[in-house]
C-alpha cells in the first residue's frame, strides 16, 4: 500500500489488529522458550503464560546464563527483600554472555542490595505519611497517585516502591478500591487521577475497566492517566481488546517506564503503535541508572527511539533512595549533565524534565543546568547551548 492510501483510512480503524500479532520469534525469544518444553509459540504471545512463568528461581536463570559470584549471592541472599521476577520476553532481551547488559542490571539482583547505606530509606518519596487512605497518594493540591495493586510483571532493582510491591496482592479489596473513590468523590479538587501501583496492567481488563470506569464518573475528574512499565517487560499485555476498553474513556494518558533503547524492540513498538492508534497520548518516565543509562548519548538515543514511537519524553528521575540502591545511583551532576547535552542539541520535544523526588517526601524537584549568568532589576545575562551571552533588558 502506497504512504497516500494508508492516509487516506479513517484514523480509528487503520491498525486496529483484532488477531493475534505476527510478530515472529527472535532468536533470542526462541531460546528462551527452549527452556519451556511444553510452550509453544501462542503460549509465547499470551501475556498470562508469560505472567505464570515468570522466572524467579537460582536454578531457572542458572540455566539461560552463568551467573557471577555477585548475582549469584544476589538471587540467593534477597530473604525478605524484592525477589526476582522476569517474564519470558523480557529475560529474552539479557545477554547471556555479558554480567554488564542492561536488561540484566535492571532485573537480576546482585549482592550490592543487601548492603544499606545510611542515607537510604524504605519509604524515600514519603509516600506512606501522605496517604488518606490505603492506596492513595494526595501529594499535590489537584491530583492524587492510586497505587491499585502491589504486583508488577519484573521487580525493577532499584524500584522506589519495593516496601510494597512483591507477588503478595494482585488487587486490593472492593472495600478498598470504594473508599478510595469515596475519598476522590469527597475532594472536589481531585482533576487528574494516576492509577498506578505496583503495575494496573496486571491487572485484567475487567478489573482496570471497573476502576477507571468509576473515576471517570466522577464530575470534577478530568481525566485519569496509567503509569506502567508492562508496555516494556511485558509488550503482549498490549493487546487489541485492552486498547479498545481504555478507548471508550478518553481522555487516557500512559506515562511507561522506559531505560534504554535496547528495551524498545519489533514487540515494544508494535505495543506503543496500538496505544496511540487508540487515541493514548504516551510519555516516557527514566531512572537515571549507574552503568544502564547514566551518560549522554545514550539518553539521548533513548530519547529520539522514543519519539519514533510516538511516546513523548516526560520525565528523567535521579535514583531514589531506596534501600541496596548504592550501586545504581549518580551524583545529581550527571543529569544536569545529560540535560546540558539534551537541550539545544535535540528536537525540544526529545527534551524531559530531570526531577529528584525530595527524599522524605518534598515531590518532585525539577533540576536544570543554570542558564542565567546574572541578573538585576534592569536585565539578565543569558547563557545559550553553546555557551554564548546574551543579554535581555526587563521593561520598567
Ligand atoms: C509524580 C506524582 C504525581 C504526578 O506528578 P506530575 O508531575 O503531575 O506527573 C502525583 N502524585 C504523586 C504522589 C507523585 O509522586
Ligand atoms: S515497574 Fe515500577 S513499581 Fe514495579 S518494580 Fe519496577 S519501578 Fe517498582
Amino acid at each position: 500500500m502506497n504512504p497516500v492510501d494508508t492516509l487516506s483510512l479513517p484514523l480509528t480503524e487503520h491498525k486496529i489488529v483484532k488477531a493475534k500479532p505476527k510478530i515472529k520469534l527472535t532468536p533470542s525469544e526462541k531460546r528462551v522458550l527452549k527452556y519451556f518444553p511444553d510452550a509453544t509459540e501462542i503460549d509465547w504471545e499470551d501475556w498470562r503464560w508469560q505472567l505464570r512463568h515468570r522466572i524467579k528461581t537460582k536454578d531457572v536463570i542458572a540455566q539461560m546464563m552463568s551467573l557471577t559470584p555477585q548475582e549469584e549471592r544476589g538471587i540467593g541472599g534477597a530473604g525478605g527483600k524484592l525477589t526476582m521476577s522476569i517474564p519470558p520476553y523480557f529475560a529474552s532481551l539479557i545477554d547471556p554472555e555479558d554480567p554488564q547488559c542492561v536488561i540484566r542490571l535492571q532485573s537480576v539482583p546482585l549482592d550490592n542490595e543487601l548492603e544499606v547505606a545510611p542515607e537510604e530509606m524504605k519509604d524515600p518519596c514519603g509516600e506512606d505519611k501522605n496517604s488518606p487512605v490505603h492506596g492513595l497518594v494526595h501529594r499535590y493540591p489537584d491530583r492524587v497517585l492510586f497505587l491499585v495493586n502491589e504486583m508488577c510483571a519484573m521487580y525493577c532493582r532499584y524500584c522506589t516502591r519495593s516496601r510494597m510491591v512483591g507477588d503478595g496482592k494482585r488487587t486490593l479489596s472492593t472495600a478498598t478500591y470504594e473508599a478510595a473513590f469515596d475519598y476522590i468523590r469527597s475532594h472536589r479538587e481531585i482533576r487528574d487521577v494516576l492509577i498506578s501501583g505496583g503495575d494496573p496492567l496486571t491487572l485484567a481488563d475487567s478489573l482496570l475497566e471497573y476502576i477507571i470506569k468509576n473515576l471517570k464518573a466522577i464530575k470534577h475528574v478530568e481525566f485519569v492517566r496509567i503509569g506502567s512499565r508492562i508496555p516494556v517487560t511485558l509488550p503482549q499485555r498490549v493487546t487489541s481488546e485492552l486498547v479498545a476498553m481504555l478507548k471508550k474513556y478518553s481522555p487516557i494518558w500512559m506515562s511507561i517506564h522506559f531505560n534504554h533503547a535496547k528495551e524498545i524492540t519489533e514487540r515494544v513498538k508494535y505495543a506503543c503503535n496500538l496505544i496511540a492508534d487508540h487515541g493514548i497520548p504516551m510519555g516516557s518516565q527514566t531512572v537515571l541508572l549507574k552503568g544502564i543509562n547514566d551518560d549522554p548519548a545514550t539518553m539521548k538515543q533513548l530519547m529520539h527511539e522514543l519519539l519514533k514511537i510516538r511516546v513523548r519524553p516526560y520525565y528523567i528521575y535521579q535514583c531514589d533512595p531506596i534501600l541496596g540502591s548504592r550501586h545504581f545511583r549518580t551524583p545529581i551532576s550527571v543529569g544536569i549533565n545529560i540535560m546540558k547535552n539534551l537541550r539545544g542539541f535535540t528536537t525540544g520535544y526529545a527534551v524531559p524534565t530531570f526531577v529528584i523526588d525530595a527524599p522524605g517526601g518534598g515531590g518532585k524537584v525539577p533540576l536544570s543546568p543554570n542558564y542565567i549568568v546574572s541578573q538585576d532589576d534592569d536585565k539578565v545575562v543569558l547563557k545559550n547551548f553553546a555557551g554564548d551571552e546574551y543579554t535581555y533588558y526587563n521593561p520598567d
